[in-house]
This record gives C-alpha cells, structure tokens and sequence, in this order.
C-alpha cells in the first residue's frame, strides 16, 4: 500500500489533469505532482479547435491554459509526448512508452476520449478524412481545408455542426450528413434542433437528416472523394470530417481490472471521483457517474472536466466534497451562442420561449413538472435565469414561462425539493 507521502500520478495532461494539479497546489498539496501526457503540446483548451482556432481566428499560443513557466512555478513535473502504457496496482506504478514507470501514491486518471472512428470498412482510413480533437489534428486539417472547395461533414452534433459553420465562412460548399433522424439527436430536443438546423439552412449548409454514409469513395488518387450514402445517392467532397460521437479513453483502466461502462465507455467513480481502488481517481471525459439519480453518464464538457478535477483535488486533500454540478455547456456556430444548463435527459415536456430577434429564443425542459434544463440560442438571459434557478432547485412557473409578455424577472418559482 503506497503511503501519503508518495506523490501524485496524473495519467493525461489536459482540462481536467491541469485543473486538478492547480487545485492541489492551491489546497497547500506538497507532494510532488506529475502529468504525464501523450500529446506533445502542454495543457490547453480544446473548445476552440472546431470554432476560432479552425477558421483561423485564434492563434495557437492562445490555447494554452498556462503560461510555460507556470509548471516549474508550482512544481508540477509535465511529462509530454510519453504515454502510459500500463498501470501496476501491485506496485503502486505506471509503465511508460519510453520505457520507464514511475511510483504514485495516488493516480488520477484524466485521460479524456477520443473520436469514434468512420470504420475501415466504410473508407474512415483514406487520406482525406478528419477527425477534431486535438491541435495536431486542426493543423493538418486547416491546411487541406484552405484549399478544399466542396466539404462532407458526417454528423450533426456539436462538434461537426461548428464544423460546418467554419467551413461555410471560409466560403466552402457543405454538405453535412445525419444518420439519425435529426441533428443534435443524443444531446436536444427537436425545438432546439429545428432553430439549429434552420440557422445551418439559411447559412447554405446541404444538411441531409436521416442518412448515413453507406462508404466513402475514393478518387483516382486514393484520397476520400466523396461518399455514398445510404439511399444511393453520391456527394462530392475533397474533404471529410467524421464527427459521430466520442468514446472514454478507459483502456488503462480495464486492463488494470478497474470498473468500466459499456457503450461509449468510461471509468466508474463515486461521487468523490473514486474508483473501486482507494488509490485511483478519474476525473472528466474518461469518468463515469451518476449525477442525479437517474443511472451513470458521462460528460464531455470544460465544465465537467473542471469541476469534477476540483472535486478530485479535495479528495486528494483529504476534505471530502461530493460532486453535485449545475452542468452548462456552450457552442458557438456562425453568429449564434448556444449556452446550455442542466440536464435534458428524460425530459417528458418541453416549451420554447421565443427571444427578442428572429433565430433567438429559449427551450425548457421539464421532467415530472420539474425543471431540468434550457437551451438558450443567442439568448443569454434565459440562460442565466435557468442557470439561477438550478442552483436555486427551484422551477420556473410554466404559465409566466410560456407568455412572452412576462419578463424572465418577473417569472415565479417554485422549490423543488423532491429528488431529481
Ligand atoms: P482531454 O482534454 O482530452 O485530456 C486528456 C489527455 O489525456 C489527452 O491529451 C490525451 O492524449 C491524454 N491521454 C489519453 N490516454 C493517455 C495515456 N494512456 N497516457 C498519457 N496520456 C493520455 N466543451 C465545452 O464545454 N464547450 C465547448 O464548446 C466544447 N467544444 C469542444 C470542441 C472540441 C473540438 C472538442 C474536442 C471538445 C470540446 N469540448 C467542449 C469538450 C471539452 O474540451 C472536453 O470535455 C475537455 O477537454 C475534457 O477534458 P479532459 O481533461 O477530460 O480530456
């Protein structure tokens, strides 16, 4: 059994690795701290990879989410470009790709996910096909894409629909496919999904629901032309962007006997960030929990990683302080802010409450009369209000809420205190 003395092991070196070795040092943490990553870059942001980053509006040394310096600053050992390979629960020790371990007293996975891949069986391994997670991704798909004309995106979530708002204002011709019924399917309502999709349409987007891609179809040089989707039809393309979901980097843990989640994965963890070993945390993307009552989820969000690293840290510290977020989440696509707070999932009602302008408004959602969560496009009013009144537990009366005559100020609440 490893003791307190012995440092602290952070496999992953990104949101969720950094926040949580700030946290520590700031909690007076003296052990040493190391985060071993497998990128070679240092901690940074990843929300503007398919936003200002892709397009060109932000330069790179803009992501990162401390100065160099910082590190030796606060004594934290940044180990990049070396991944971990294995955990030793025995020893008390992670093997390294460079051939090396290191001991920890306490691990932390924070290893985040990664992209669902296109299989090899429908084209997803020809050149020309792109994935967004991180820098060394955008850098090699900003390059093809100033030249590209005529872009696939495959996928009508966040990620691919912030895509394809970059790619139409570089001026490309898009085309973006759903296999689902409808865009934002696993993540928003149709309310929601309808303001998006119209904003995508007036912007010139191809937006096809309800298709997938049958294979893609290679050009005379062997690069993804095109694809064939499932109806039979072809398009054209010189580029492709996949972006159907995301999948736990949970790897490590299920070789080390650690308990994982089916599906898209992920590691399971109490709602101290335990794992079933008292010496091994998980925090952010790769973590697996149950948030309110309704069975384990896990969320890929800055707000996740960070808060969920922060509690983490006080586990670590030794004051324990259970996880219990508000979530929020943002996207940015063309002119539009969506910010969303809460939790959607089984949401029984929903009620659209239109903004000030034409495109603008906000989605509620309720579940057992019970107010869960709002979608606020280019409206950050309703956003805020329903932020409030989650933190508040309390619900927004469904008459005031419905009549856009009522400012949201004046709307009244009621405290929620059963369950969620
Ligand atoms: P990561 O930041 O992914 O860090 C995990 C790190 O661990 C990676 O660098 C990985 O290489 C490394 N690693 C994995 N396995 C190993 C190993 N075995 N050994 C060593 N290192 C390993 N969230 C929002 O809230 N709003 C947004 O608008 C938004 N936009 C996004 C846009 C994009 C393109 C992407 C990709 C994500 C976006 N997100 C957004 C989500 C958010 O960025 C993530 O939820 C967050 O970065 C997760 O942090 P993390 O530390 O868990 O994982």
């Amino acid at each position: 059994m490893a003791t307190r003395r012995s440092g602290i092991v952070v496999i992953g070196a990104g949101q969720a690795a950094l926040t949580l070795a700030e946290t520590l040092r700031r909690g007076g943490e003296t052990r040493p701290i190391t985060l071993i990553g497998t990128e070679v870059h240092p901690p940074y942001q990843r929300p503007p990879l398919s936003k200002a980053y892709l397009s060109g509006g932000m330069p790179r040394d803009r992501l990162w989410l401390k100065p160099p310096e910082w590190y030796a600053e606060h004594e934290i050992d940044l180990v990049l470009g070396v991944e971990v390979t294995a955990i030793d629960r025995r020893r008390s020790q992670v093997v390294l790709s460079d051939g090396g371990v290191r001991a920890y007293g306490q691990l932390v996975l924070a290893t985040g996910s990664r992209p669902r891949p296109l299989p090899a069986a429908a084209g997803g391994d020809l050149a020309g096909v792109h994935v967004i997670r991180g820098i060394d991704d955008i850098d090699r798909l900003a390059a093809q894409l100033a030249s590209a004309r005529a872009v696939l995106l495959i996928g009508g979530g966040y990620i691919g629909l912030e895509a394809a708002a970059v790619a139409r204002g570089l001026g490309k011709s898009v085309t973006l496919v759903e296999a689902a019924p409808r865009i934002l399917a696993r993540v928003a309502c149709d309310r929601t999904a309808a303001m998006v999709r119209d904003l995508h349409l007036s912007h010139g987007v191809d937006l096809r629901e309800g298709l997938g891609v049958a294979r893609l179809v290679p050009g005379a040089d062997g690069a993804a032309a095109g694809a064939r989707l499932a109806d039979g039809t072809e398009v054209a393309a010189d580029l492709v962007i996949v972006g159907i979901g995301g999948i736990a980097n949970d790897a490590l843990a299920r070789s080390a006997g650690l308990r994982c989640g089916d599906g898209s994965g992920g590691v399971c963890v109490d709602a101290f960030c335990r794992t079933e070993d008292p010496d091994i945390l998980a925090a952010g993307d790769v973590a697996l929990f149950d948030i309110d009552g309704s069975g384990s989820m896990r969320l890929e969000s800055v707000q996740n990683a960070c808060d969920q690293a922060r509690a983490a840290a006080a586990t670590l510290l030794g004051r324990e302080e259970a996880y219990a977020p508000v979530p929020w989440f943002w996207s940015d696509q063309y002119d539009m802010k969506l910010q969303i707070a809460g939790l959607n999932r089984g949401a029984d009602r929903t009620l659209l409450r239109p903004g000030r302008r034409p495109g603008t408004g906000s989605v509620w959602y309720f579940r057992a009369s019970r107010f869960v969560a709002v979608d606020a496009l280019s409206d950050p009013r309703a956003y805020m209000a329903g932020k409030r009144w989650l933190e508040e537990r309390v619900s927004p009366r469904l008459d005031q809420l419905a009549d856009p005559a009522v400012d949201l100020k004046e709307v009244a609440s009621d405290p929620v205190d059963v369950p969620a």
